[in-house]
Formats: structure tokens, sequence, C-alpha cells
């Protein structure tokens, strides 16, 4: 199944605010911008300024691992992604 396909068995509740927060002062000097590049659901788009679309999170942690400056929790309560089994 393509990655595409996997995404629309998911089932997201987002929370009214984002639980990802990049330094976007930060992000005015990045030239890297490896968010854009290693997120697998595409959250981060490159412009001025970043913007996070966090509702299509899958919560993976791959974005914190990868950049210092992005401020990553977990969506509150049952918020977030729901994957399914089975
Ligand atoms: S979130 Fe991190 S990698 Fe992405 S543009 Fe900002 S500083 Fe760069
Ligand atoms: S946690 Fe994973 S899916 Fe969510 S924004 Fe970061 S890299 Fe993308």
């Amino acid at each position: 199944m393509s990655m595409d396909k996997k995404l629309y068995t998911l089932k997201y509740t987002p929370d009214a605010n984002s639980h990802l927060k990049p330094d976007l002062e930060k992000c005015k000097t990045c030239k890297a911008k490896i968010c854009t590049i290693i997120c697998p659901a595409q959250v981060y788009s490159c412009g001025e300024p970043v913007t996070v679309n966090f509702e299509n999170c899958l919560e993976c942690g791959a974005c914190k691992i990868a950049c210092p400056y992005i401020g990553w929790e977990y969506p509150r309560g049952i918020k977030g992604v729901m994957f399914k089994h089975g």
C-alpha cells in the first residue's frame, strides 16, 4: 500500500492549538529546512514563515530529533492521531 493510501486509513482528532512549535526566529535563518524533508506527513511547508499543518501530524517524533528548534509535545488528552491495527 502506498504511503498516501496508508495516511487515508488514519483518524485524526485535532487539538485546538498546535502541539508543534518551531522557533520561527530560528526558521528565518535556517537554510537546511530539514523539517520539510523528514516529515512523512508533510506537516511543515517551506515559506516565510514556515507553516505547520499540525492537524496531520503522525506523532512519530522525527522532526523533534532532526531539529532542536521545534517545541514538541503530544496533543492533549485523546486528541491527535489514532492508528488502526489489524
Ligand atoms: S523548524 Fe527547524 S528545520 Fe524547520 S525551518 Fe525551523 S529551524 Fe529549520
Ligand atoms: S512528529 Fe512526525 S509526523 Fe509529526 S510533524 Fe514531526 S515528523 Fe511530521
